[in-house]
């Protein structure tokens, strides 16, 4: 199947679909899961396939060995962090459906990863404290923020807790569609997420750069 066939994000977008066609290296069964995903009503919910690609680069280039994923969905991007994770090392896996977490579940063992994924379904926040409790702060070397918008800053304060030095948090959908421009007062989603691209702007605990690929993605490197 050729790549311009298989990635509906490039149609309608000829020089995605150039970045796409030239650069994409999805493994199997990362296609398969992909394409099963696009069965479901909420589909939209699901990462780029070349901003999966990109984090996994990024989770390689600093050796991630222990991850995060906070917000997993069909689990597209918790398969593409455990392939590129060593044999001992582990993705912690936040969401709250079963539902969900279920469809991508068969493929996780398909590609022979499904050891290295420890999925916790209860509230996100409850995981992360049950993490810190358990003595795990500054030993997580790479999260992937994508719940719920409204806690995003939450998230992200505990997941900064959990990060050893050096460490990169990923937080999705900092653009909001466009929206964080000027936040619409009865967008509430928007109205967190601009809060927090303008905290993260000053916060000295971290490097920061905003990139815009999808629906934008920052990158918080601890200090
Ligand atoms: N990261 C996924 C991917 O790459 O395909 C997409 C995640 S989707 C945008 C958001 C997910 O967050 C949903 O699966 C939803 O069930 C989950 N979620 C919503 N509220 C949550 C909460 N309080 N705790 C944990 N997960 C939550
Ligand atoms: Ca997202």
């Amino acid at each position: 199947m050729s790549i311009s066939k298989s990635h509906g994000s490039g149609k309608n977008n000829p020089l995605l679909q150039y970045v796409l066609n030239h650069s994409m290296r999805e493994h199997p069964v990362l296609t398969k899961l992909r394409l099963r995903t696009m069965e479901e009503p909420a589909n939209v919910m699901m990462v780029a396939c070349e901003q999966a690609q990109f984090m996994a680069n990024l989770a390689k280039l600093i050796k991630a060995k222990k991850a995060l994923e906070i917000g997993v969905y069909t689990g597209y991007n918790t398969l593409n962090i455990a392939l590129v994770l060593p044999e001992d090392g582990v993705l912690v896996a936040c969401d709250i459906s079963e539902t969900y977490t279920n469809i991508g579940k068969p493929f996780w063992k398909e590609a022979g990863v499904d050891k290295k994924i420890d999925l916790r379904l209860q509230p996100a926040l409850k995981t992360l404290d049950d993490l810190l409790s358990d003595g795990q702060a500054d030993t997580f070397d790479f999260v992937f923020i994508d719940a719920d918008k409204a806690n995003y800053d939450n998230y992200f304060e505990k997941s900064l807790q959990l990060l050893r030095k050096g460490g990169v948090i990923a937080i999705d959908n900092v653009l909001w569609g466009g929206a964080v421009v000027n936040p619409p007062a009865d967008d509430p989603d928007a109205v967190a997420i601009d809060k927090l691209n303008k905290k993260l702007h000053r916060d000295t605990r971290i490097n920061l750069s905003m990139l815009t690929v999808g629906d934008g993605l920052t990158l918080a490197i601890k200090l």
